[in-house]
């Protein structure tokens, strides 16, 4: 049987370019903990994002719960309810206690002036996500930020080697997370990394990644194992080669989705803001089930029954789940723009080498589905 349509499709580089740099591991013997592969891979990517320091890690998880410890973040996180659970578990993690507020439809993401309402005295740090690589408004969040003297955080999980006017998203904020997820934009098969602009906060990063040592005797707080190894840094540097030209194949088929669904009553795809480098790293549409003559969710089940494996990203929002339902930000009633979206939204798969054909028969369901 063929293989399903996913989403997203990790695989780029082939197996005889990847080779080498396993020889290259073998011939070392350094399998993990700084190893030169490790190194080389802080150094391009900080190069290529155009950022001051990063931190590599096993996953982004860890790295989030990491950033979080590194700062000393303590209370009350004010968030979103429309990303990945990580985003959220991370503040558990950490004994802190999510605040969602609701989103911008415009961009997906936390809305300043609702940040300011959940401000409350325990209120110490914003953890805001970049949604599908889209930026946040990183000036207005950082204006809260400074009035009330707050740290961000920012889940740049889906944000890499997005630009604005010129300059890394990953700039903004105390400290950017990313993810390398095989279904990341960029991916080291698990992955992740802490982006920071001061060399004295990447030290005590990296001293939590591992264990919290400082050298052989001293530990200097309950850190974590969050190390990246030199299989996962090799690939990615492999990937680092691959990563323009996988950007640009990307933006092509984005661009051909965007042409055959402009004008579909009931669709909407989403529009990228001026002035930005984007990634092009989520396809996401929304579903007017009114308008469309199908719900989202009936839409996605004549996916599912062509194995095409089309993602309802994000659904259900994160404070639905059991362990968030119980807090007072959680009620629904006041996320009313995360709510709508969730119930609508649809992410079509989009990935470098996704061929012409293949995208064309993802669209006729579409297509095929307002016919009917
Ligand atoms: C993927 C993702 C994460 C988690 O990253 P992992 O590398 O899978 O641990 C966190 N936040 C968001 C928004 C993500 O999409």
């Amino acid at each position: 049987m063929a293989n399903p349509i996913t989403v997203t499709s990790p695989l780029l580089p082939s197996l005889e370019e990847f080779i080498p740099y396993l020889e290259k591991i073998w011939e070392s013997k350094r399998l993990t903990n700084a190893g030169p592969f490790h190194e080389q891979l802080e150094q391009e990517l900080a190069e290529y994002l155009g950022v001051k320091h990063i931190s590599l890690f096993s996953n982004g998880t860890l790295a989030l719960v990491t950033a979080l410890q590194a700062l000393r973040i303590t209370g009350e996180v004010i968030t979103t309810p429309y990303s990945f659970v990580a985003t959220a578990h991370s503040l558990l993690w950490n004994n802190l206690k999510p605040v969602f507020v609701d989103i911008d439809p415009r961009t997906n993401n936390l809305d300043p002036q609702r940040i300011i309402e959940a401000i409350t005295p325990a209120t110490t740090a914003i953890l805001p996500v970049h949604c599908y690589g889209i930026p946040c408004d990183v000036e207005g969040i950082q204006e809260v930020a400074d009035t009330y003297g707050l740290k961000v955080i920012y889940d740049a999980a889906h944000a890499f080697g997005v630009r604005q006017n010129g300059t890394s998203i990953l700039n903004n904020g105390d400290l950017s997370i990313l993810s390398f997820h095989a279904t990341k934009v960029f991916n080291t098969f698990e992955g992740g990394a802490i982006v920071c602009q001061d060399e004295k906060l990447k030290r005590r990063i990296d001293f939590l990644k591992n264990f919290g040592f400082t050298d052989e005797v001293t530990i200097m707080a309950t850190g974590i194992n969050g190390k990246m190894n030199e299989i996962q840094a090799a690939f990615g540097v492999l990937q680092l080669r691959h990563i323009d030209n996988a950007l640009e194949r990307r933006r092509l088929v984005y661009e051909r989705y965007r042409s055959a669904l402009e004008g579909l009553d009931g669709i909407s795809i989403l529009q990228q803001p001026e002035g930005l480098d984007w990634n092009y790293a989520y396809c996401p549409i929304l579903v007017d089930g009114e308008r469309f003559g199908l719900s989202r969710d009936e839409l996605y089940e004549r996916y599912r029954a062509q194995d095409i494996l089309v993602r309802r990203y994000f659904y259900p929002l994160i404070c639905e789940f059991p362990m968030y339902r119980g807090l007072p930000s959680s009620d629904l009633g006041q996320l009313a723009h995360a709510h709508q979206v969730s119930r609508q939204v649809l992410c079509l798969p989009i990935y470098p080498d996704l061929e012409a054909q293949t995208q064309a028969k993802i669209i006729e369901v579409l297509l095929g589905a307002r016919a009917a």
